[in-house]
C-alpha cells in the first residue's frame, strides 16, 4: 500500500511523515520522500536553486520520480511493504502547474501525459491544509522581500491541490494542519490503518 503526504511548504508534512513512521512501526513501513536523496534529487535541488528553465526543472522532477519508483517504491510494494512518501506525484501536479503557466498551454494535461503509463497512483493521500499565512509564518518567510510572490504561489498551489481532491475525493484525506501535531498524527495513522484493513 502506497501512502503519500502532501500540502504546501510549511503545512507540516515532514513533521507528520517522521511521526507516522513511529506510530505505524508495526507495519515496518518504508519511509521515503521526493525529491530523493540521490544524484537526480540533487539535480532537482540545484535546478530550483539556480532557477533553471521551468521545463527542464519539471523534467528533472519527473526523472527523480522515475528513479524513486524503480529504486524504492516498486521493490518495497512488491515485498508487501507499506510505503509512506513525503511528497509524491501531486506535488508536481500542483507546483509545476504554477511554474509552467504561460510556458506550456495546459500544464496539468502535459504533466499527466508525462507521467502516464508508468507511475503508481497512491492508495491514500493525506493532504495537510493550512492557511498560507500560517505556512509562511512557520517557514520564517513572512515579511521577506519575496513574501508577496511566495504568498501568491502558495495560494495557487493550495487551490490546485483542492482541484485534485475534487477530481478523486476517495483517494484523499484532508486534515486541518493547524491542529496540534499529536492530533494530526492520530487522524492520519487511523486513516492509514483503516484504508489498509479495507484493502486486505
Ligand atoms: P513541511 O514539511 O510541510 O514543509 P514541516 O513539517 O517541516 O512542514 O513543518 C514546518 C514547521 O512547522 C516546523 O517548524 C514544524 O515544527 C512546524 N509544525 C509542523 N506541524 C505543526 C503543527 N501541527 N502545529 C504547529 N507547528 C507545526
Ligand atoms: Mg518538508
Amino acid at each position: 500500500m502506497l501512502v503519500t503526504i502532501e500540502g504546501i511548504d510549511g503545512s507540516g508534512k515532514s513533521t507528520l511523515h517522521q511521526a507516522l513512521g513511529t506510530a505505524l512501526a508495526d507495519f515496518s513501513p518504508v519511509i521515503t520522500r521526493e525529491p530523493g536523496s540521490t544524484w537526480i534529487g540533487d539535480a532537482v535541488r540545484r535546478a530550483i536553486r539556480e532557477q533553471a528553465d521551468p521545463v527542464a526543472e519539471a523534467l528533472l522532477f519527473v526523472a527523480d520520480h522515475a528513479a524513486h519508483l524503480r529504486e524504492i517504491v516498486r521493490p518495497a510494494l512488491a515485498e508487501g511493504h507499506l510505503v509512506i512518501s513525503d511528497r509524491y506525484i501531486d506535488s508536481r501536479y500542483v507546483y509545476q502547474q504554477v511554474t509552467l503557466d504561460g510556458i506550456i498551454p495546459d500544464p496539468l494535461s502535459w504533466l499527466r501525459a508525462v507521467h502516464s503509463g508508468w507511475t503508481i497512483i497512491p492508495d491514500l493521500t493525506i493532504l495537510l491544509a493550512v492557511p498560507v499565512a500560517v505556512a509562511l509564518e512557520r517557514t520564517g518567510k513572512r515579511g521577506e522581500g519575496e513574501h508577496f510572490e511566495q504568498e501568491h504561489v502558495l495560494s495557487r498551489v493550495q487551490e490546485y491541490y483542492m482541484r485534485l481532491v475534487e477530481e478523486d475525493p476517495s483517494r484523499f484525506v484532508i486534515i486541518d494542519g493547524t491542529l496540534p501535531p499529536e492530533h494530526i498524527l492520530r487522524v492520519a495513522s487511523e486513516a492509514v490503518r483503516f484504508r489498509h484493513a479495507e484493502q486486505r
